[in-house]
C-alpha cells in the first residue's frame, strides 16, 4: 500500500498497457476563460458533476473553452452549480441524471445533442459507497447498488454515446476509478468500493481496444485520497488520515483542481498520438495485472 499512494493520481492510458501516475504540479491560479484554450469549440459530458472532483472537471473543461454539460441526482445541487459556473462567465448547461437510472441518462445525451449537435468528450464520474465492512457482510443488494452506479453506469454511459462520437470521427471518454481500485485498503473497510473501482480499469481496458480503430480515446484517472465531501469520513479520522497522506510523496490530501487538470489533459490533443512518447511528465509506476 504504501508504494501505491506514493502518487496521488494515476491515469490508466488508452491502448497503452501501463498505469502511470503524475506528479502533481502547480495549479493554474488564473480563473479566466481560455478563449484559445485545449479544449476550445468541444462539447463535454460531466457526470456527478455538482461538487467535488466532478464539479473541478467541468470548471477546467469549461475554462479550456468547452461546452460542457453537468448532471446530477438533485436538481437544486444542477442549479446551485450552474449558478456558480455560470457567474465565471464558463458555457455551461445542466440537467438531473441519477447514473443508475437509464432514461435520466437519454435524456442527458439528447439534451446535449439538442443544445449543441455533438459529444466530444464523456466523463463518468459518478459512484457511491453505501456500505463500509467487510465484503462477506455485504448484503447482495448492497453489492447491487455499488455495481449498478459504479459499474453499469459507466459501460451504458459509453453506450449512449459512442454512435455520435463515431459519427463525428471520433471523441474521448475518462472514467474515474481510484487508486483503491489498484491497492484494496482493508483498514478503512471500502473494500467493495475498490473491487467496483478495479472493475473500471478492465472496462477501460476493453473499451479502449473496441473504440481505438474508431479514433475514440478512452482512459481512465484514478484518483488518491482527495479533498472533497466522498473523502470526508477519511478526512476526519486522525489516524487514517496521517497514514494515509504519509505514504504520499506530497504527504497531504489531493484537490480536485489536480484530479481536473489530469482529465483536461487526458481530453486534449496533447494527450493523442504524443502521450507514450512524454517520459519527462509521465513515468510507468506499475502494469495493471
Ligand atoms: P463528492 O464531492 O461527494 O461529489 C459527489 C457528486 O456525485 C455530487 O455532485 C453528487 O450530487 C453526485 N452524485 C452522487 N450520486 C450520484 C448518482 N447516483 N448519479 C449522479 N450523480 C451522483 O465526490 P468526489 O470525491 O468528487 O467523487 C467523485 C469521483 O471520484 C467518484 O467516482 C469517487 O469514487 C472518485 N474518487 C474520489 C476520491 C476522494 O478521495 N474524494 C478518491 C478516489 C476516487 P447529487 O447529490 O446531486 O447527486
Amino acid at each position: 500500500m504504501a508504494s501505491f499512494f506514493k502518487n496521488s493520481i494515476g491515469v490508466l492510458c488508452r491502448n497503452y498497457p501501463l498505469v502511470v501516475s503524475l506528479k502533481f504540479e502547480r495549479l493554474r491560479s488564473s480563473s479566466a476563460v481560455f478563449p484559445q484554450g485545449m479544449q476550445k469549440g468541444k462539447v463535454a459530458i460531466v457526470t456527478a458533476a455538482t461538487s467535488g472532483i466532478g464539479l473541478a472537471i467541468a470548471r477546467r473543461l469549461a475554462k479550456e473553452g468547452a461546452n460542457v454539460v453537468i448532471s446530477s441526482r438533485k436538481q437544486e445541487n444542477v442549479t446551485r452549480a450552474l449558478a456558480e459556473l455560470k457567474s465565471e462567465g464558463l458555457n455551461i448547461s445542466g440537467c438531473v441524471c441519477h447514473v443508475g437510472n437509464e432514461e435520466h441518462q437519454d435524456l442527458l445525451v439528447n439534451m446535449t445533442l439538442e443544445q449543441h449537435g455533438a459529444i466530444d468528450i464523456l466523463v463518468s464520474n459518478a459512484a457511491v459507497n453505501p456500505f463500509v465492512g467487510k465484503i462477506v457482510d455485504c448484503s447482495k443488494e448492497m453489492w447491487q447498488k455499488i455495481f449498478d452506479l459504479n459499474v453499469t453506469a459507466s459501460f451504458l454511459l459509453p453506450k449512449h454515446v459512442v454512435p455520435h462520437m463515431e459519427k463525428q470521427g471520433g471523441g474521448s471518454i475518462v472514467l474515474v476509478s481510484s487508486t483503491a481500485g489498484y491497492h484494496p485498503i482493508p483498514t478503512i473497510a471500502i473494500c467493495k468500493f475498490s473491487v467496483s473501482k478495479t472493475a473500471l480499469l478492465g472496462l477501460t481496458r476493453t473499451l479502449a481496444l473496441e473504440l481505438g480503430p474508431m479514433n475514440i480515446r478512452v482512459n481512465c484517472m484514478t484518483p488518491g485520497l482527495t479533498r472533497t465531501r466522498f473523502s470526508t469520513i477519511l478526512q476526519q479520522s486522525p489516524g487514517l488520515n496521517r497514514m494515509l497522506t504519509e505514504n504520499l510523496h506530497i504527504a497531504r490530501i489531493g484537490l480536485p483542481e489536480e484530479c481536473a487538470g489530469a482529465v483536461n489533459f487526458l481530453c486534449s490533443s496533447d494527450a493523442s498520438e504524443k502521450f507514450p512518447r512524454m517520459p519527462v511528465k509521465w513515468h510507468v509506476i506499475s502494469e495493471l495485472f
